[in-house]
């Protein structure tokens, strides 16, 4: 069985100072009984330094976002080819902040999972449904949509990996119920599966919202959770590796 995946994702928190000391403090913690691969998304401005601290260790750097362009006039974006420069393997796409504050479609995400893919780096395509969407009991059909609309129709061929971040569990402290986690991940599962045939059944599905070192254990242990993708508990180093410690 692949490892599993924890993936820290620091959103737009921390001075220059506090990331570099984040990073040192991960790498400077026991690592005794932590079996998972590593990964932290530090903002864009911080990843060169970040990077350069992390180079040759197991933590693995990951950006938070790209243009859908390689390069030009786009004042204020960041090209998907900047980004392996400064170390990063790895970019979470579509996040559920990005789907709401920057107004992006899944026709965005999927343009920007293509120029990911093209620049080299394995794209974390967010899916999830509202709090309205889920008293409405339409969960499956937004998150369907989601995924038809995100991911590319080559999204199996290549290393790839979707996160299922339901918008209510994101930094309140309401986690998804063991229950709701194990149907969601069998449905996108299924759906992976229908869209992309056998190669559907490798790709790596994440678990993410209010993810913390006290229920990480019970979530990671849910069939089809190949991960957590951990937003707030991941800017304390001891939480996010008690993290990784629960991880199989
Ligand atoms: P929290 O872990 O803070 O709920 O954030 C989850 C998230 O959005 C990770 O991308």
């Amino acid at each position: 069985m692949t490892r599993q995946l924890i993936a820290g994702n620091w959103k737009m928190n921390g001075t220059l100072a506090a990331a570099e000391a984040l990073a040192r403090a991960l790498l400077d913690a026991p690592r005794d009984g932590i079996g998972a691969e590593l990964l932290v998304c530090p903002p864009f401005v911080h990843l060169q330094a970040v990077g350069r601290i992390l180079n040759g260790s197991d933590v693995a750097l990951g950006a938070q976002d790209c243009s859908v362009a390689a390069g030009g006039a786009h004042t204020g974006d960041v090209a998907a080819p900047m980004l392996p420069e400064l170390g990063c393997t790895h970019i979470v796409l579509g996040h559920s902040e990005r789907r709401q504050n920057h107004h992006e479609l899944d026709e965005t995400v999927r343009e920007k999972v293509v120029a990911a893919r093209a620049a080299g780096l394995v794209p974390i395509v967010c899916v999830g449904e509202t709090e309205e969407q889920r008293a409405a009991g339409q969960q499956d059909d937004v998150v369907g949509w989601q995924l038809k609309g995100s991911l590319p129709n080559d999204f199996a061929d290549g290393p790839g990996v979707v996160a299922y971040e339901p918008v209510w569990a994101i930094g309140t402290g309401r986690t998804a119920t063991e229950d709701d986690v194990a149907a969601m991940h069998g449905f996108i599962r299924a759906e992976l599966v229908r869209q992309f045939g056998d190669k559907g059944a490798s790709v790596r599905i994440l678990y993410g919202g209010s993810v913390n070192a006290t229920n990480a254990a019970a979530l990671l242990g849910v069939p089809e959770v190949g991960g957590a993708l951990v937003g707030g508990a991941s800017l304390k180093p001891q939480d996010f590796l008690s993290i990784a410690r629960a991880a199989v």
